[in-house]
Formats: C-alpha cells, sequence, structure tokens
C-alpha cells in the first residue's frame, strides 16, 4: 500500500482505494447505507497503514508438512479506542482487520458555543500501559476533542497511541502535534480550514450524521 508521508507527525494515506472511496463519502447525494459501509471499508484499508509498526514475535506451529517458526503479534493485544459517537464507524472497519482487539470507548461532546469538549464517558480496556492503542475519530477538527480524549487515556496509562481520522483540519493537526508529539496522526486527507461553525472545509459535513442518518 503506497503512503504518502507529510511528516513524522502526520501521516497522509493516499492510497488511491482510500481517495475514491473518500470522495463518494464527501459527496452529500451519498445515502446514509453506503456512507457507514465506505466508511468501514476505509478504516480496513487505513489499519494496515496505522498498525505497520506492530511488534512481530515467532511462535511454533505445524503446518500440514513440517513445523516452522511462524510470525505473530507480540505481546497483549491492540487497544481500540472509539470517540463517541462518529469513532464507532471507523472502529467496526478496525475490528474486522483486528477482530481480538479490546476496545474502549470515550465519550465527548462539543459544547456549540466554546467549541471545547465536554467529557460524559469512559471505558478503557485493562493494561493499556502495555497495549498498541489506536484512537478513532473520523473528523479532527479544532482538535480540542481529540486532544482531550488522549489526555484521558494517557492518564489511564497508555504509552504507544496512535490517532487515526478520516479527515483533518490544519487547526487540529496543530493543535495534536503541539500537545500530543509523541502521538502520530494517519488521515486520508488534509483539507482546508475549519469554517466559523468549527466545519472541515470542504470536508463532508458531521460525520455523526451522515453515518447514523441524524441531523
Ligand atoms: N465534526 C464533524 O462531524 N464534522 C466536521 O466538519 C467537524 C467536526
Amino acid at each position: 500500500m503506497s503512503e504518502k508521508m507529510s511528516s513524522d507527525h502526520l501521516k497522509l494515506i493516499s492510497h488511491p482505494l482510500v481517495q475514491h472511496k473518500l470522495t463518494v463519502m464527501r459527496d452529500t447525494s451519498t445515502p446514509t447505507a453506503q456512507f457507514r459501509l465506505l466508511l468501514r471499508e476505509i478504516s480496513q484499508l487505513m489499519a494496515y497503514e496505522v498498525t505497520r509498526d506492530l511488534k512481530l514475535t515467532t511462535k511454533t506451529i505445524e503446518t500440514p508438512l513440517q513445523k516452522m517458526e511462524a510470525s505473530v503479534l507480540a505481546g497483549r493485544k491492540p487497544a481500540l479506542v472509539s470517540i463517541l459517537r462518529a469513532g464507532n464507524g471507523m472502529l467496526d472497519g478496525l475490528l474486522d482487520v483486528i477482530p481480538a482487539a479490546r476496545v474502549g470507548f470515550v465519550g465527548l461532546y462539543r459544547d456549540e458555543v466554546t467549541l471545547r469538549p465536554v467529557q460524559y464517558y469512559s471505558k478503557l480496556p485493562d493494561h493499556i500501559e502495555d497495549r498498541p492503542t489506536i484512537v478513532v475519530d473520523p473528523m479532527l477538527a479544532t482538535g480540542n476533542s481529540a486532544s482531550a480524549a488522549i489526555e484521558m487515556i494517557k492518564d489511564a496509562g497508555a504509552r504507544n497511541i496512535r490517532f487515526m481520522c478520516l479527515l483533518a483540519a490544519p487547526e487540529g493537526v496543530q493543535i495534536l502535534a503541539e500537545r500530543h508529539p509523541d502521538v502520530p496522526v494517519f488521515t486520508a486527507a488534509l483539507d482546508q480550514k475549519l469554517n466559523e461553525k468549527g466545519y472541515i472545509v470542504p470536508g463532508l459535513g458531521d460525520a455523526g450524521d451522515r453515518i447514523y442518518g441524524t441531523g
């Protein structure tokens, strides 16, 4: 899979299948069911890049022909942490390819006036300090929610964290780079800017509404 590295911190996944599916998702005429399926498919594809540096070890297995030392993921199973509710749309795709992952949820909503995150829920996997942890939210907008969620996940002990989104705004990337330089950001696109309501432009609208058919 091809990947264009924009910087050490921001990793732009430019694979043609990801880019094509993203364009269909941006289109306002794409219906809810198709949008949800495309997000799941893109998340499966992005999972290859996000997990590229996971450590391997070997174990002895027996094929029908002989014994061999074969590669398996080392250490504890990865933790996936979804920032509710839109994160769940990416979680499904990640679980398709890492079905044994442990899953956590962080509930944050964005105050429409201040644009600041307000926490209402947190449930994280145990031993998160020993797990590679992937935090997911499709839209990295102001970066305030993502930053607050990563803060909570670090407070729980996680040390090896990566953030995966579908679209990022320069403002959000900047905030994460300043507050969490140790957390690489994987995205399918870096858009132009945020508008006055905190929406990513050109973006795709409200990701939660488009995934779940609300709004
Ligand atoms: N959240 C969304 O769902 N969309 C945006 O454009 C910004 C934040």
